[in-house]
């Protein structure tokens, strides 16, 4: 079950419904099992355009959204849930390659499930979105205001907001969540397990295997992250990369 606290109460009817977007009738009814028996009252479209207006009218809880779609791609249907809802969304794709990640990250998914897909390995990968914290998940290392401040770079928690010189910069909740942490230890290189767990919202479970689709999740969010940010990988200003290990808030100087 889906059971438990999560940061999204006090909308009851939201916590328990989700919207299925995908185009397979097969895949669909599993979709629709899978979240049925975690307890969401599930609605479906086979479409984009009728996947967004589903969003748009039921404010669902959790999304999942099929890359190929027969009228708009997945990655636009995404955008589009973007302006009109939060919800979590899982897209689903068949192809493995890193453009798909990159892209479906980056249209504002919070995770993503490559097909075929165990019913067990989908719920769990819900369950584990569903513990990310939504709000003000970083004591950030800065002051009182809860805000942190870095060379042009300020993480402002309880608005989670993030300006870079000046400029706001618009983040996924999950960049947001890893930056959160990278902020909040300046100077200590981050394992990219302890990241995952960040997504997770589970820092100190150190029981559940972190797998290297878990890893790469990590390292499309943190590319993600560093061109919004407008960080140089090679000659980083605030993230950089310890082979091996992580990455690395650089202390402000
Ligand atoms: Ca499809």
């Amino acid at each position: 079950m889906l059971a438990g606290p999560h940061p999204r109460s006090g909308l009851d009817a939201r916590e328990r419904t989700a919207v299925v977007v995908e185009d397979d009738p097969d895949v669909r009814d599993l979709l629709e099992a899978v979240l049925s028996q975690a307890g969401f009252a599930t609605r479906t479209a086979a479409s984009g355009r009728e996947g967004v207006e589903l969003v748009r009218t039921f404010d669902p809880l959790v999304t999942t959204l099929d890359v190929g779609l027969p009228d708009i791609d997945g990655f636009e249907v995404c955008r589009r849930i973007r302006t009109v809802s939060d919800t979590y969304v899982v897209m689903l794709t068949a192809r493995t390659d890193e453009i798909d990640a990159l892209m479906g990250l980056d249209a504002g998914a919070d995770d993503y499930q490559t097909k075929p897909f165990r019913p067990r390995e989908l719920r769990a990968r819900i369950e584990a979105m569903l513990r990310r914290p939504r709000h003000g998940v970083l004591p950030a290392g800065g002051g009182a205001a809860g805000a942190a401040a870095a060379d042009g770079l300020v993480v402002n928690v309880a608005a989670r907001t993030v300006a870079v010189d000046g400029t706001e910069v618009h983040l996924t909740r999950s960049e947001f969540d890893l930056l959160g942490a990278l902020v909040d230890a300046p100077g200590r290189a981050i394992p990219k397990d302890a990241l995952v767990r960040v997504l997770w919202g589970d820092e100190y479970d150190t029981g559940t295997l972190v797998t290297d689709q878990d890893r790469r999740s990590v390292e499309v969010h943190l590319t993600n992250l560093r061109r919004k940010l407008g960080d140089d990988a090679a000659s980083p200003r605030w993230i950089r990369t310890v082979r091996g290990v992580g990455y690395r808030f650089d202390q402000p100087s």
